[in-house]
């Protein structure tokens, strides 16, 4: 059986390698997507360091020109309190 996170590839580089960070409790967890429920939490790229909003537990792989600036916006406010400094370079980049 193939494993979803084996083929899915980063929209801006399409490495395959990525960080999942899982927001559901308070502490910041790296995480398999198969035990990814229906939270929230970010895909890192390990190649570019892109990052993807994971909402209600689906990814949001997104190349930069479809992205929605507000949205994401609102995503990094809503967890500024828990996500670290690689994301916030991430986000900010
Ligand atoms: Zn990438």
């Amino acid at each position: 059986m193939i494993n979803v996170i084996d083929i899915v590839r980063c929209p801006e580089c399409h490495a395959t390698d990525f960080k999942i960070m899982e927001f559901q409790d308070a502490s910041m967890n790296i995480t398999n997507l198969l035990l990814f429920d229906k939270g929230d939490g970010i895909m890192l790229c390990s190649a570019c360091k892109s990052w993807y909003p994971i909402k209600n537990g689906i990814p949001e792989l997104l190349s930069k020109d479809l992205r929605n600036k507000e949205n994401d916006d609102s995503f990094i406010k809503k967890y500024d309190n828990i996500i670290n400094d690689e994301i916030k370079s991430a986000y900010l980049k």
